[in-house]
């Protein structure tokens, strides 16, 4: 895979258009004063409740915690991305999963159900930027170059489940496992000891989950993380480098968390007495070594949920989920860590208009925007996300 000059191939163009792929930049979320997207013509809701009831039992619907509010009224179920395809999974009998996600997460639920199931995205564009950075092509050019400096034998490929089913599939073929963000680090402890002594992980694609949880939940030094950029002749990485390091991060992140700064936990601490700062760890490193809590979306969930009355909560993951818990207990005051992050604008692409079209298509007989992924892909992204759930007591936690 590698060019005949040495130089990382240009990574071909991810299925959904996210910026083409070619500038990092463009994919970052826009700046925005801090609201959600105006809500969708309230006379959509009867055409959704109607297609939903005549489909019954025939249809399930799965809703992100970072969906708007006009969608999640229609699921079936909320969770974050490994409960919504274990909730697929658990589901053999309907005949459609309308999946009100993004595009990895769709994928995930067609491997992981029944093969008579159809996996429904209601608009193909709801993609991630952090998981469309990281191409097959330049994570498997990354594996030969690693070869090449002696030290693929060693390392284990750890990879999160915000990636493509072709990059799940990669790391069941070379032995990893996919991971989420509340089992991490037992995936991460697992992979360091088969790694073997003096061996690595390849952690991919999210830097900042993969340098959180080794550096603050496994205790291990920073020195001992390296990054590896796909957009430069060996990652950007000397050969010693490489080999002095234990943590390869690939070098992505998340549009939404990668913005939460320094700056917004000072200001929260600030203007909000006795304010407890609780962030996903997503974040990035000196935000996270700041907050108080942290944790996956379902973790922030239940920890803001059991915390007493009156408790005052600065939480930074995204806007949608934010304003759901301020309006679910409002016994605790809690607020959006940063003023300038915006929605996941790509989550919010499902909206209502998009779910209503799905549903009266499915009543009509017209299956759209299938997710299916092929056979051979599907096999060993399987296999890696069978060793997440093989993982030491982490399998029922999200
Ligand atoms: S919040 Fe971040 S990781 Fe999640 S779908 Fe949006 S861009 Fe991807």
């Amino acid at each position: 895979m590698t060019t005949t000059t040495g130089a990382p191939r240009p990574a071909p163009l991810p299925l959904l258009v996210l910026g083409q792929g070619r500038d990092l930049e463009s994919e970052r979320g826009v700046e925005c004063p801090g609201d959600l997207p105006a809500p969708s013509d309230p006379g959509l809701v009867e055409r959704a409740r109607a297609a939903k009831a005549a489909l019954g039992e025939r249809v399930f619907v799965l809703g992100h915690h970072y969906q708007r509010d006009e969608v999640i009224e229609f699921a079936d179920v909320t969770g974050d991305s490994f409960k919504l395809a274990k909730e697929a999974a658990a589901r053999p009998d309907a005949e459609y999963v309308v999946f009100c996600g993004v595009h990895f997460m769709a994928e995930s639920a067609d491997i992981l159900t029944a093969d008579g199931q159809t996996v429904v995205l209601p608009d193909l564009a709801a993609g991630c930027s952090m998981a469309d950075m990281a191409a097959i092509d330049q994570v498997q050019e990354c594996w030969e170059q690693l070869a090449e400096a002696g030290v693929a034998e060693r390392t284990v490929p750890v990879t999160y489940m915000n990636s493509s089913a072709a990059i799940k599939a990669f790391t069941g073929r070379h032995g990893g496992t996919i991971c989420t963000s509340s089992n991490a680090r037992t995936a991460l402890t697992w992979a360091l000891d088969r790694a073997g002594e003096g061996g690595k992980v390849l952690f991919l694609p999210d830097q900042h989950l993969g340098r959180n949880t080794y550096a603050r939940d496994l205790g291990r030094p920073l020195e001992d993380c390296v990054v590896w950029d796909p957009h430069r002749p060996m990652g950007g990485l000397t050969p010693e480098q490489l080999r002095d390091a234990t943590m390869i991060l690939w070098r992505g992140h998340c549009s939404v968390h990668g913005r939460f700064s320094v700056e917004a936990v000072e200001a929260a601490r600030r203007e909000i007495p006795d304010v407890k700062v609780i962030v996903h760890p997503e974040c990035r490193h000196e935000v996270v070594a700041l907050a108080d809590e942290v944790g996956s979306t379902e973790k922030i969930i239940r920890t803001i949920a059991a915390a007493p009355a009156g408790t005052a909560w600065a939480v930074g993951t995204e806007l949608n989920l934010v304003r759901r818990l301020a309006a679910q207990f409002p016994e605790q005051r809690i607020a959006f860590l940063e003023k300038n992050v915006c929605y996941c604008s790509t989550m919010n692409r499902i909206d209502l208009p998009h779910l209503v079209w799905a549903l009266e298509s499915l009543v009509e007989g017209r299956v759209v925007n299938t997710i299916a992924v092929d056979d051979e892909t599907s096999r060993f992204a399987r296999a890696a996300l069978d060793q997440m759930l093989a993982l030491p007591g982490e399998t029922a936690k999200d």
